[in-house]
């Protein structure tokens, strides 16, 4: 796997890379990332994967500075699972760079308690885009709403990118893989589980949907010490709160801190 530790030096070469698969992450890679290059194996094009925790997209400066570093590990798994390239650019990236103003569904959400938080996702993945020039994007559903904003970005500007989303993959107990996971101590895992019990505990009585009982959820989950920042029924576009399970497939998402970690997850509901 070659490693491009600047964007000057991946411009030297760029011309002679052919077709790209790209996957953007923040490093503190896991099976989840992992899962997103064997996706891109399936296409015949090269793999290049980036690591850059993109300060634009943290409104929290503490979240920014602890999110976990683990580059010489990261650098090895993506080698092992057949990675062709790595870009890792410093912060020169941020120079000059084009701001992108995410649409208004981006403050829905995750958008909702983090203002400009996409802003700074749309803002560093088009500058990506535009170093790189992928034929192929793959980015992960956990992260819903950032991939149907990425999704939306890309066909809203007509760029010449396909992009794929992958499932999210979970430990055994059900919790989503995420960097911060790390940041939880054994307890807190434990406890962290419950977000994904409770979308399931929705799903399997989602004939009975509505705002009460997305609310006993929260309830529920408060009641282990769990700080909700949202937990929502909504429309999987265009993420406005929902209960027409009858008519539609919905989403449901959560956000919650368990101790100082904020974590997230969905759960996407077939229509009855
Ligand atoms: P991050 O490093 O957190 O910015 O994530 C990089 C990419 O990996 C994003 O497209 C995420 O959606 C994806 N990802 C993170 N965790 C998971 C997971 N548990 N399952 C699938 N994809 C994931």
């Amino acid at each position: 796997m070659k490693i491009f530790n600047s964007i000057q030096e991946f411009n030297k070469v760029k011309d002679d890379l052919g077709k790209l698969s790209f996957i953007p992450t923040m490093g503190n890679l896991h099976r989840g990332h992992t899962s997103l290059v064997d996706i891109a194996k399936q296409f015949n094009n090269k793999i290049i994967a980036s690591i850059y925790v993109n300060k634009l997209q943290f409104n929290d400066n503490n979240d920014y500075l602890r999110y976990p570093k683990t580059l010489d590990a990261d650098i090895k798994l993506l080698e092992k699972h057949g990675c062709d390239y790595v870009l890792i650019p410093d912060d020169s990236i941020l120079e000059n760079i084009q701001t992108i103003k995410a649409p208004l569904k981006s403050q829905k959400l995750c958008g909702k308690n983090r203002p400009g938080h996409f802003d700074g996702v749309l803002t560093i993945l088009n500058e990506f885009f535009r170093i790189i020039g992928p034929d192929i994007v793959v980015f992960g559903k956990k992260d819903y709403q950032q991939f149907i904003l990425v999704r939306d970005f890309i066909n809203d500007n007509n760029l010449n990118i396909k992009i794929i989303g992958g499932n999210t993959i979970r430990e055994s107990s059900g919790l989503a893989l995420s960097s911060r996971n790390n940041l939880l101590s054994d307890q807190e895992k434990v406890i962290a589980a419950k977000l994904y019990e409770a979308l399931n505990d929705i799903e399997s009585q989602k004939s009975n949907l509505d705002l009460n009982f997305v609310n006993s959820k929260k309830d529920y989950l408060e009641s282990f010490g769990i700080n909700i920042d949202y937990l929502i029924s909504c429309d999987p576009e265009s993420f406005q709160e929902s209960y027409d399970i009858k008519n539609k497939d919905l989403l449901i998402a959560i956000a919650a801190y368990v101790g100082k970690v904020r974590l997230i997850d969905n759960l996407k509901l077939t229509k009855l």
